[in-house]
């Protein structure tokens, strides 16, 4: 193992991050399952990229034919495309039926920022203060994790995220006036600096500030507000979105909003690398008629293929059905590990994106939480963590998990547990 860590420093550089304090060496992987180079098998619990689970059978033939019949720029008019965005567009409720199509999240993003400000000349973005939407340079603005160099620019307003517990805490109503608190002040500051309110961008499932729990409305006075000063909402459904949290396709119709922008990317190709912003025509049109827009990649046939099978493959084996059943299954079996552990704060989440929050002696459980992940992957149990303080288990598999996954994953949560706390 520290012959390839070398490599992949002096390659990859020192900083290339890893999992785990032994991380691993992948070799293959089928549905919910990773195998390593020593042919140990693991269960996967939170990679979202397999989305329809590792390299399934539909996704791999229709990437490999298609790859075997045509692969080229998105120049040409090809029908896949165009099947493929009708059929994406269809799984939205409400007047988004156009699409770009790209090849990561932050690019996705990255568009979604310019067809804002295209809309309405602003540039004042709006996200919150414990998140990551990307990593090109408008879009690393956004993400809290490292400052930028320079320092934020003056047109970036970070408000503070929901959470269940500490520092923001009490009741759901009290977390909303808090974040729509923190809305009204960005959009005060951004107009008397000149920039104005060009969008407010958030994951509506709040995926990488630690998925706290939210009520339906919660966003509704921030929305309002943001509207009344002529901004965008930019939904980044980068993780909840495809159907992952059951009960709904998308974060946004959970909590009860209709975005004018939602990004999409991860799960969408199944690990292809395609990705996409959905909007409004009027939108799109306004994006394009003042910037010349143009991606090689974006949306080639061998991507709208990957994308295509991973749609069919989610209504056919009725994956969002399963991911809401199996998803109540295994958090009632993570609240009664709950109980067994008092390091257990808080157990949240929806369909197949839930965890445990863990505290010990009045405070955030950070190290404990970091030696119960590396516990997990040593009894062949991949997760991890996320939240302000790092202190929450994320479980966010492929969208196949069973009740009998579900099962291992408790056993193996109780038993690390009983050993780490
Ligand atoms: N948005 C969110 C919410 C993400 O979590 C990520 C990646 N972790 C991105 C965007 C960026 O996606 P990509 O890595 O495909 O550029």
């Amino acid at each position: 193992m520290s012959e390839i860590l070398e490599r992949r420093a002096r390659l990859l550089g020192p900083h290339m991050t890893t999992f785990y304090r032994e991380p691993v060496r992948v070799a293959r992987g089928k549905g919910v399952w990773l195998w390593d180079t020593n042919g140990r098998q693991y269960l996967d619990c939170y990679n979202n990229v397999p989305h329809v689970g590792h390299c399934h059978p539909r996704v791999v033939e229709a990437i490999s034919k298609q790859a075997s019949e045509l692969n080229t720029h998105t120049r040409y008019v090809h029908d896949l495309i165009l099947d493929y965005g009708e059929a994406l567009v269809a799984k939205f409720a409400h007047d988004l039926e156009s699409m770009v199509m790209v090849c990561s999240g932050s690019e996705a993003n990255d568009v979604a920022l310019r067809m804002a400000q295209a809309m309405n000349g602003k540039t004042g973005i709006i996200g919150t203060d414990n998140t990551y939407h990307g990593n090109t340079t408008a879009v690393s603005q956004l993400n809290s994790s490292k400052v930028p160099i320079g320092g934020y620019l003056d047109h970036i307003r970070q408000v503070p995220a929901p959470d269940n517990l500490a520092p923001v805490g009490g009741t759901r109503a009290e977390q909303a006036e808090a974040f729509a608190a923190g809305v009204e002040n960005a959009i005060a500051e951004l107009e008397a600096s000149g920039h104005g309110v060009s969008a407010l961008i958030v994951c509506p499932y709040f995926a990488n500030e630690g998925f706290p729990t939210l009520e339906r409305g919660f966003m509704d006075r921030a929305i309002s507000a943001v509207r009344k000063a002529g901004g965008l909402i930019i939904a980044d459904e980068v993780q909840p979105g495809f159907g992952r949290i059951g009960s709904h396709w998308w974060g946004h119709e959970k909590l009860g909003f209709a975005p004018d922008i939602v990004t999409l990317g991860k799960p969408m190709g199944n690990g292809h690398p395609v990705a996409a912003v959905v909007t409004r025509h009027d939108v799109l049109t306004c994006f394009q008629e003042q910037f010349k827009y143009f991606n090689t990649f974006g949306g080639n046939p061998v991507s709208a293929a990957a994308a295509m099978a991973v749609l069919n493959v989610i209504e056919e084996e009725d994956l969002v059905a399963n991911a809401a059943d199996v998803g109540a299954y295994a958090l009632g079996l993570l609240t009664e590990v709950a109980k067994r552990h008092d390091v257990i704060a808080d157990v949240r989440g929806s369909g197949l994106f839930f965890g445990a929050e863990l505290w010990r002696d009045g405070k955030p459980a950070t190290e404990l939480c970091a030696l119960m992940v590396d516990e997990m992957r040593d009894r062949g149990v991949l997760l991890h963590s996320v939240g302000r303080h790092d202190n929450t288990l994320k479980v966010r598999p492929p969208c196949v998990f069973s009740h009998a996954n579900a099962d291992q994953l408790a056993d193996t949560l109780d038993a690390a547990l009983e050993v780490v706390a």
